[in-house]
């Protein structure tokens, strides 16, 4: 049963409130550490208590995903500054706010002189609606408590 310290893989499909796919998990399940914040509040709280094979459905409002959307967090910038390498609409581009943060925003939109750029997550401000499905469940190790995200077979998949 998923409780807190588990290892839990589970496959899944995100839809918004229109039924339209968002992402999914792919070849392979996504894994991720109970109760320790890797996953958004609202699908946590409902894995709680899942067994291997269980499915079910979450709906999950953005104060309990990624948060409303913030309109004050889309802005424009000079084209020049991207120089010769004019990021597409849609890509993710690397910035740096005023306190010197590095913060990704998505480009929104393309201007003869401005790109608008908007920092919200991509998903902020949405419903969301994921099909999920167990595949896992084990124990966590010391190392992966102590670092609260899961380790891959042998340790691989480490990334700091
Ligand atoms: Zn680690």
């Amino acid at each position: 049963m998923i409780t807190d310290d588990k290892v839990v893989s589970f496959n899944y499909t995100l839809r918004d409130d229109k039924g339209e796919e968002l992402e999914n998990s792919g070849a392979e399940p996504l894994q991720y550490l109970h109760g320790h914040q890797n996953i958004i509040p609202g699908l946590e709280k409902a894995l709680s208590g899942l067994a291997v094979g269980d499915k079910k459905t979450v709906t999950v409002p953005p104060e309990e995903g990624y948060g409303e959307y913030n309109p004050s967090l889309k802005f424009s910038t000079e084209v020049e500054k991207f120089g010769e390498d004019v990021p597409p609409v849609g890509a993710m581009v690397q910035i740096h706010a005023q306190d010197d943060q590095v913060v990704l925003a998505q480009v929104a939109e393309l201007k003869d002189k401005e790109v608008v750029l908007d920092a919200n997550p991509p998903l902020a401000g949405k419903t969301l609606c994921f099909e999920v499905e167990i595949t896992e469940i084990r124990g966590a190790s010391e190392e992966e408590l102590a670092h609260h995200h899961p380790h891959g077979p042998d340790g691989h998949g480490h990334h700091h």
